[in-house]
Protein backbone atom coordinates (compact mmCIF):
# COMPACT_ATOMS: atom_id res chain seq x y z
CA UNK A 1 0.00 0.00 0.00
CA UNK A 2 1.26 3.26 -0.80
CA UNK A 3 1.27 5.72 1.90
CA UNK A 4 1.72 8.56 -0.72
CA UNK A 5 -0.02 9.74 -3.27
CA UNK A 6 1.95 9.08 -6.87
CA UNK A 7 2.81 12.41 -7.29
CA UNK A 8 4.12 12.57 -4.10
CA UNK A 9 6.18 9.42 -4.13
CA UNK A 10 7.49 10.49 -7.50
CA UNK A 11 8.70 13.21 -6.02
CA UNK A 12 10.41 11.37 -2.92
CA UNK A 13 11.60 9.33 -5.42
CA UNK A 14 13.53 11.57 -7.30
CA UNK A 15 14.50 13.79 -4.08
CA UNK A 16 16.63 10.28 -2.54
CA UNK A 17 18.61 9.56 -6.16
CA UNK A 18 20.14 12.91 -4.87
CA UNK A 19 23.78 12.10 -2.85
CA UNK A 20 23.07 12.84 0.59
CA UNK A 21 19.40 12.30 0.70
CA UNK A 22 18.11 9.69 2.60
CA UNK A 23 13.89 8.87 2.16
CA UNK A 24 13.75 10.84 5.43
CA UNK A 25 15.24 14.01 4.08
CA UNK A 26 13.37 13.27 0.56
CA UNK A 27 9.74 13.14 2.46
CA UNK A 28 10.72 16.13 4.23
CA UNK A 29 11.74 17.86 1.14
CA UNK A 30 9.20 16.79 -0.82
CA UNK A 31 6.19 18.31 1.73
CA UNK A 32 8.21 21.25 1.82
CA UNK A 33 8.25 21.86 -1.71
CA UNK A 34 4.23 20.61 -1.86
CA UNK A 35 3.31 23.55 0.39
CA UNK A 36 5.87 26.59 -0.75
CA UNK A 37 4.05 28.87 -2.84
CA UNK A 38 3.71 28.08 -6.23
CA UNK A 39 5.89 30.97 -7.71
CA UNK A 40 9.10 29.95 -5.33
CA UNK A 41 8.82 26.71 -6.75
CA UNK A 42 8.77 27.68 -10.40
CA UNK A 43 11.88 29.63 -9.43
CA UNK A 44 13.48 27.27 -7.76
CA UNK A 45 13.14 25.17 -11.24
CA UNK A 46 14.20 27.49 -13.65
CA UNK A 47 16.98 28.06 -11.66
CA UNK A 48 17.76 24.06 -11.99
CA UNK A 49 17.24 24.64 -15.51
CA UNK A 50 19.54 27.43 -16.14
CA UNK A 51 22.32 26.11 -14.22
CA UNK A 52 21.73 22.99 -16.29
CA UNK A 53 21.79 24.74 -19.31
CA UNK A 54 24.25 27.36 -18.74
CA UNK A 55 26.80 25.87 -16.46
CA UNK A 56 29.75 24.64 -18.75
CA UNK A 57 33.58 23.05 -18.18
CA UNK A 58 36.25 25.78 -18.23
CA UNK A 59 38.02 24.61 -21.56
CA UNK A 60 41.48 25.56 -19.73
CA UNK A 61 41.31 23.90 -15.97
CA UNK A 62 38.10 21.99 -16.60
CA UNK A 63 36.29 23.58 -13.60
CA UNK A 64 32.47 24.31 -13.47
CA UNK A 65 31.81 27.88 -14.76
CA UNK A 66 29.19 30.23 -16.82
CA UNK A 67 31.88 31.43 -19.78
CA UNK A 68 34.58 29.95 -21.84
CA UNK A 69 37.23 30.82 -19.04
CA UNK A 70 36.57 30.27 -15.74
CA UNK A 71 37.41 33.68 -13.55
CA UNK A 72 40.85 32.48 -12.31
CA UNK A 73 41.95 31.40 -15.80
CA UNK A 74 40.64 34.71 -17.18
CA UNK A 75 42.43 36.30 -14.42
CA UNK A 76 46.57 37.35 -15.98
CA UNK A 77 47.41 38.41 -12.38
CA UNK A 78 47.46 34.72 -11.90
CA UNK A 79 50.62 32.99 -11.80
CA UNK A 80 49.86 30.51 -14.98
CA UNK A 81 52.75 28.39 -15.02
CA UNK A 82 51.57 27.11 -11.31
CA UNK A 83 49.01 24.55 -11.67
CA UNK A 84 47.03 22.69 -8.63
CA UNK A 85 45.29 19.50 -9.17
CA UNK A 86 42.51 19.10 -7.56
CA UNK A 87 39.81 16.03 -7.41
CA UNK A 88 36.74 18.05 -7.80
CA UNK A 89 35.14 22.26 -8.36
CA UNK A 90 34.51 22.43 -4.42
CA UNK A 91 37.72 21.98 -3.82
CA UNK A 92 39.15 24.61 -6.07
CA UNK A 93 36.26 26.94 -4.46
CA UNK A 94 38.41 25.56 -0.96
CA UNK A 95 41.50 26.87 -1.96
CA UNK A 96 40.25 29.67 -3.70
CA UNK A 97 38.38 30.91 -0.58
CA UNK A 98 41.59 31.05 1.33
CA UNK A 99 42.76 34.18 -1.08
CA UNK A 100 46.59 32.83 -0.52
CA UNK A 101 47.05 30.89 -4.15
CA UNK A 102 48.03 32.67 -6.65
CA UNK A 103 48.65 30.20 -9.29
CA UNK A 104 45.72 28.51 -11.04
CA UNK A 105 44.16 24.88 -11.52
CA UNK A 106 43.44 21.57 -12.90
CA UNK A 107 40.22 19.75 -11.59
CA UNK A 108 40.39 16.26 -13.00
CA UNK A 109 36.09 15.84 -11.53
CA UNK A 110 36.78 12.44 -9.87
CA UNK A 111 39.74 10.16 -8.43
CA UNK A 112 41.17 6.77 -9.62
CA UNK A 113 39.72 4.12 -7.76
CA UNK A 114 40.23 0.38 -8.80
CA UNK A 115 37.15 -0.82 -6.20
CA UNK A 116 34.74 1.70 -7.90
CA UNK A 117 36.27 0.95 -11.55
CA UNK A 118 37.78 4.58 -11.86
CA UNK A 119 40.37 4.16 -14.20
CA UNK A 120 43.09 7.12 -15.40
CA UNK A 121 41.02 7.83 -18.89
CA UNK A 122 37.56 8.00 -16.55
CA UNK A 123 38.97 11.62 -14.99
CA UNK A 124 40.67 14.74 -16.59
CA UNK A 125 44.09 13.49 -16.44
CA UNK A 126 44.77 13.45 -20.62
CA UNK A 127 43.90 17.19 -20.39
CA UNK A 128 46.36 18.28 -17.98
CA UNK A 129 48.96 16.22 -19.86
CA UNK A 130 48.08 18.15 -22.54
CA UNK A 131 48.54 21.45 -20.41
CA UNK A 132 51.84 20.47 -19.12
CA UNK A 133 52.92 21.10 -22.61
CA UNK A 134 52.98 24.93 -22.32
CA UNK A 135 54.71 26.54 -19.73
CA UNK A 136 54.19 24.97 -16.56
CA UNK A 137 57.19 25.26 -13.97
CA UNK A 138 55.23 23.62 -11.12
CA UNK A 139 52.27 21.07 -10.75
CA UNK A 140 50.86 21.05 -6.82
CA UNK A 141 49.01 17.79 -6.58
CA UNK A 142 45.70 18.75 -4.01
CA UNK A 143 43.64 15.71 -4.63
CA UNK A 144 42.31 14.26 -1.12
CA UNK A 145 44.44 12.20 1.52
CA UNK A 146 41.89 9.20 1.04
CA UNK A 147 42.92 5.83 -0.79
CA UNK A 148 41.69 7.51 -3.83
CA UNK A 149 43.53 10.31 -3.79
CA UNK A 150 46.62 8.91 -2.81
CA UNK A 151 46.79 6.73 -5.32
CA UNK A 152 45.56 9.34 -8.25
CA UNK A 153 49.00 11.61 -6.41
CA UNK A 154 51.21 8.46 -7.62
CA UNK A 155 49.83 8.05 -10.80
CA UNK A 156 49.95 11.97 -12.02
CA UNK A 157 53.61 12.51 -9.79
CA UNK A 158 54.69 9.08 -12.10
CA UNK A 159 53.13 10.59 -15.13
CA UNK A 160 54.67 13.90 -14.76
CA UNK A 161 58.16 12.77 -13.62
CA UNK A 162 59.56 12.66 -17.40
CA UNK A 163 59.32 16.26 -18.36
CA UNK A 164 61.07 17.36 -15.69
CA UNK A 165 58.56 19.31 -14.48
CA UNK A 166 58.53 19.92 -10.63
CA UNK A 167 55.83 17.63 -8.83
CA UNK A 168 54.70 18.95 -5.21
CA UNK A 169 51.83 16.98 -3.16
CA UNK A 170 50.05 18.91 -0.22
CA UNK A 171 51.54 18.46 3.45
CA UNK A 172 49.67 16.35 5.42
CA UNK A 173 47.76 19.03 7.53
CA UNK A 174 44.60 17.55 6.01
CA UNK A 175 43.42 14.75 7.69
CA UNK A 176 43.83 11.08 6.41
CA UNK A 177 40.54 10.52 4.15
CA UNK A 178 39.33 14.22 4.89
CA UNK A 179 37.57 16.46 2.15
CA UNK A 180 39.47 19.51 1.32
CA UNK A 181 36.28 21.14 0.78
CA UNK A 182 35.84 20.58 4.85
CA UNK A 183 38.73 21.61 5.65
CA UNK A 184 39.46 25.20 7.25
CA UNK A 185 41.42 27.38 5.98
CA UNK A 186 44.23 27.67 7.71
CA UNK A 187 44.79 24.14 7.43
CA UNK A 188 45.05 23.98 4.12
CA UNK A 189 47.43 27.03 3.81
CA UNK A 190 49.19 25.24 6.07
CA UNK A 191 49.09 21.84 3.56
CA UNK A 192 50.07 24.22 0.67
CA UNK A 193 52.97 25.93 2.79
CA UNK A 194 54.11 22.68 3.45
CA UNK A 195 54.19 21.01 0.41
CA UNK A 196 57.08 18.77 -0.71
CA UNK A 197 58.41 17.53 -4.08
CA UNK A 198 57.38 13.67 -4.67
ZN1 LIG B 1 39.61 27.65 -15.52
Amino acid sequence: MDLYSGHINKLIDELSGLPGIGSKSAQRLAFHLINMPKDKVARLAKTIMEAKENVRYCKECFTLTDNELCPVCANKKRDHSMIMVVENTRDLAAYEKTGKYEGIYHVLHGAISPMLGIGPGDIRLKELITRLEGNVSEVIIATNSSLEGETTAMYISKLIKPTGIKVTRIASGVPVGGDLEYIDEVTLLRALEGRVEI
